[in-house]
């Protein structure tokens, strides 16, 4: 041994592993522990050494605590070997029922450990699991911790992480966290784990092509790429080098496929920027690196949608592990990707993409029938050989058909090109005889197979095989930008789904459209009763999907109308250090007039003006933003009207500027754009009172709502004059948050009134300042008159014996939740919760709502006036206004893991876990 390393190793002190052995405690923890400390403290330096042999992260050596036991090597001089054995203390190693956890943070809200016990339980019996846990308590985290330490403990049972989000943000917000948490095992282990995680998008998200890239619709950009690398247009650049393509496709084709992403966590920008390095195009290698990933993360539609998911989720092994967040509305997801609209505007283009085809054709056999020859001795052989292609062939695939079905020759009287642009053009004529109607017509499947046999003698068979059999045409034609057929697409998609399914669906003729009645506007509604079909096979072939949500109660429901038998099913509480969210029901105006938003007495004028009253009484003693929620644009609109008439509308304004939702996305955008802009005068928090106080700046607390709030500062800025403002102003380092409240007429808060099952409802968080107090006028019940809900309900009741108004009750409960839960965001965020419709203190009501909300509702707010609701938020205000900070929260609803690991918490959250 060298004379440094000898040094180095008598220094550091390091004893060999025998020694260690030797000198190992038998039992005590706390012995372990002082143990621990000793060999820490002199082998920091333990980097030193060449190699690290191993790392024990498994709970049989975890008698240490909370440390890594490290076996190192240091090669002797004369060749041989040294194993030493010494550990490293990690602070935020978690021991999750014996399965040792990487948490990347100080703290742990107990919750989050009850979570992650039950979701270990749920891997270890290789089921599927149904949480609910709060927004904002970081089930995230929560998931990625315990599945990362989940597979690299055991990375033979658990070999991939798919997680499911809704929209781009919410995915963006999944790969930050993992970052994070790879980078602390990184920090912690002194090596990058071998992990490969990554996002995948569609190619409007991922494309970089400086042409295709600029295109905003999503539809523009897959025909655009795919006119640039489809197998035969590539084929023809071969031969013609003016015929133009994807550069950072062929980049990828020629070296991406040898040199797949190394390990690390790619977001989209990520996989971008790469792309751009390496001329590879980010969406084909972020589809192609898929099958070796350890975790992905994409939308639900990846795997719900059966014509999306067979193209990119094929190869996904039953070793997975799915997790679908934020899934409350997972049922109406699987509903509308297996359902299909058709209007005159899709048959008209339809026909027009018919003629495009036929000329085609005609064409093509003029020019080149050897090709479609070629075509026809495929299709003779079978589909599965007609569609091998290249991925960048296909747009969309069919899914619906099995193998075995692919396997079998497509049937003689669509094979050859004219035939079937024949038979698609009969078919097409009868959509058109069909959309002819006076009156609602509805039907099965069977019934309108037997109609189309009958009067255009069209059988089932063919028709199933319509959507590959077009998509086969289509390269064999090679029509390079497949956007303009889509409408022709849709209609072979109706076509091989009527013939495939025979229960779970229903066909529905209207002659107009419900919100029009007066407007003839026939559609032809295909319409999915069951949300089980199209989740059915990701449950069959994945060993554990987990559904989670904020809000997923009741719980019970999902099951059924999922058909899948969780074997885990847990509600999760929020643990808090003071009472943070206060909900109400008020059941009543101050004139004692009961309020709802029955059919019967929506529109009777007192209850719309005690609904008003509620508002302007909320808007004056509530600081900051108030957000309502109306059950439909409907009712919005004409309770909005009443209460000009009635003056509410101006009454509210003295207190708080007003902005409304409204069907128009972009009108809402900007609405919301300006509530947050009206609504958002956060300071920062150093700035707040120690700072302002030390430049002479005093917030009154009298009223009770200030010491938290900046933006009360700027209420009473109004009432004890503009001393407060204007230092505010001047204090150093308040900038743009100041000037921008100087734009906020004198920060007078904002209130939105909006629609459940909207655009706000879903998606938008209101946390903190954005909105302190969220009103729910009525319960949003689904609209009971749509005929396709009315198809659904029966066919619940008849399948799965679920009554009519339970279902509608879960649904109406579900979305309340789901608008209430926009309020509170955190433990450090408060809010109140108004429920005002007298219904909501029903016990089928209350029931169904979300377990860490009913833990609050008290009896005594169950059956408030409007004039009891103000005292008792007034109150609460006051309390809220306490300065609160996190030591406050430590021990109880935010734990070290010090106080994580004593055993009087493991008693206790253990029985809590029993308890969900
Ligand atoms: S191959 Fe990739 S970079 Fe090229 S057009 Fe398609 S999505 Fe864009």
């Amino acid at each position: 041994m060298a004379d440094k390393e000898k040094q180095d190793f008598h220094l550091s002190g390091i004893i060999s592993l025998s020694t260690v052995q030797r000198r190992r405690p038998k039992t005590a923890q706390n012995k372990n522990i002082a143990l621990m400390q000793y060999f820490y403290t002199p082998v920091k330096g333990y980097r030193r050494f060449d190699k690290i042999v191993h790392r024990y992260p498994e709970p049989r050596h975890s008698f240490f605590y909370p440390a890594t036991v490290v076996l190192a090597s240091l090669k002797r001089r004369d060749g041989k070997e040294n194993v030493f054995f010494f550990l490293k203390i990690t602070k935020t190693w978690i021991s999750v029922d014996g399965l040792l956890v990487y948490f990347p943070y100080d703290y742990i809200y107990p919750e989050q450990y009850a979570y992650m016990l039950e979701l270990k339980r749920g891997l270890d019996a290789k089921g599927h699991c149904l949480l609910e846990m709060p927004s904002g308590t970081g089930k995230t985290v929560s998931l990625l911790s315990l599945i990362v330490a989940y597979m690299l403990t055991h990375p033979l049972v658990v070999t991939k992480l798919i997680y499911c989000s809704r929209t781009v943000p919410e995915i963006e917000k999944v790969i930050e966290e993992l970052k994070q948490l790879l980078k602390y095992y990184e920090r912690e282990r002194g090596e990058k784990p071998n992990i490969i995680g990554l996002v995948l998008s569609s190619r409007k998200n991922l494309c970089i092509h400086p042409q295709v890239s600029k295109e905003r619709e999503g539809k523009v950009v897959d025909g655009r790429c795919h006119s640039l690398t489809a197998s035969y247009v590539r084929e023809k650049h071969r031969v013609n080098e003016d015929v133009p393509v994807c550069s950072f496709y062929e980049g990828f084709d020629h070296d991406g496929r040898e040199a797949p992403l190394g390990p690390g966590v790619y977001n989209l920008d990520d996989l971008k920027q790469f792309g751009h390095e390496m001329t590879w195009c980010p969406y084909f290698l972020a589809r192609y690196t898929i099958t070796n990933a350890h975790i992905v993360v994409y939308s639900y539609h990846y795997l719900l949608d059966p014509k999306i998911a067979e193209v990119v989720s094929k190869e996904l092994t039953k070793t997975s592990v799915v997790v679908f967040d934020e899934a409350h509305n997972i049922d109406n997801v699987c509903i509308d990707s297996m359902s299909v609209k058709i209007n005159r505007r899709t048959i008209e283009k339809s026909t027009a993409n018919l003629q495009v085809l036929e000329k085609t054709v005609n064409d093509m056999k003029d020019d080149d029938a050897k090709k479609l020859t070629e075509e026809y001795q495929r299709l003779v052989d079978g589909l599965k050989d007609a569609s091998v292609a290249r991925e960048t062939d296909v747009v969309l695939s069919n899914p619906v058909l099995p193998d075995e079905v692919l396997q079998e020759a497509v049937p003689g009287n669509i094979r050859t090109a004219e035939h079937f642009v024949g038979f698609l053009k009969r078919f097409v004529e009868y959509l058109k005889t069909r959309l002819r109607v006076q009156h609602v017509v509805q039907e099965t499947p069977a019934g309108f197979l037997k109609d189309v046999a009958q009067k255009v003698c069209i059988e089932r068979k063919p028709l199933r095989f319509c959507a590959e059999r077009l998509a086969s045409l289509l390269r064999t034609l090679e029509i390079a930008d497949q956007t303009d057929f889509s409408p022709l697409v849709l209609i072979t998609h109706l076509a091989t789904l009527v013939s495939t399914y025979t229960k779970g669906f229903t066909i529905i003729v209207e002659p107009f459209d419900d919100k029009t009645p007066t407007v003839s506007n026939p559609l032809l509604h295909f319409s999915c009763l069951d949300s089980s079909l199209a989740i059915k096979p990701v449950f069959d072939r994945f060993q554990t999907v987990v559904i989670t949500s904020g809000t997923l109660s009741p719980l019970d429901m999902y099951p059924k109308i999922l058909d899948f038998h969780p074997v885990i099913m847990s509600s999760f509480t929020m643990t808090l250090a003071r009472p943070c969210l206060l909900p109400m029901i008020v059941s009543k105006g101050n004139d004692q007039v009961a309020i709802s938003s029955r059919f019967e007495t929506r529109e009777d004028v007192a209850v719309v003006r005690n609904y008003g009253q509620l508002l302007v009484e909320v808007a004056q003693a509530v600081p900051d933003g108030v957000v309502c929620f109306f059950t439909s644009y409907m009712y919005l609109e004409s309770v909005v009207a009443s209460w000009y008439d009635q003056g509410v509308v101006d009454s509210l304004q003295r207190s708080k500027l007003l902005f409304i939702e409204t069907q128009d996305a972009a009108e809402t955008s900007l609405a919301l754009l300006n509530y947050i802009k009206h609504g958002l005068p956060i300071p920062p928090p150093p700035f707040c009172h120690a700072r302002l106080a030390a430049h002479g700046v005093f917030a009154p607390r009298s009223s009770g709502c200030l010491a938290r709030s900046t933006r009360t500062w700027f209420l009473d800025s109004r009432r004890y004059g503009s001393v407060v403002y204007e230092r505010w102003l001047s204090v150093p380092g308040v900038g743009r948050a100041g000037r921008g409240l100087a734009a906020c007429e004198s920060g007078r808060g904002a209130v939105l009134l909006s629609v459940a099952r909207g655009k706000v409802s879903e998606g938008v968080d209101f946390d903190h300042h954005l909105g302190r107090a969220v009103l729910m006028f009525g319960i949003p019940y689904v609209y009971t008159q749509s005929r396709i809900l009315r198809a659904r309900l029966d066919y619940l009741r008849d399948q799965f014996q679920i009554r009519e108004n339970d279902f509608l009750t879960f649904d109406a409960m579900r979305h309340a939740a789901q608008c209430i839960g926009r309020v509170l965001r955190g433990k450090t965020d408060y809010g109140i919760m108004i429920f005002a419709d007298k219904r909501f203190s029903r016990s089928d009501k209350r029931s169904k709502l979300p377990k860490w909300i009913q833990e609050h509702l008290k009896d005594s707010y169950c059956n408030l006036s409007t004039e009891e609701a103000v005292q008792i938020l007034k109150r609460w205000l006051r309390q809220m206004a306490q300065p609160f900070s996190r030591e406050d929260q430590l021990g109880i609803s935010l734990l070290t893991i010090d106080q994580l690991q004593t055993e009087e918490m493991q008693k206790k959250l253990r029985k809590a876990a029993e308890q969900v």
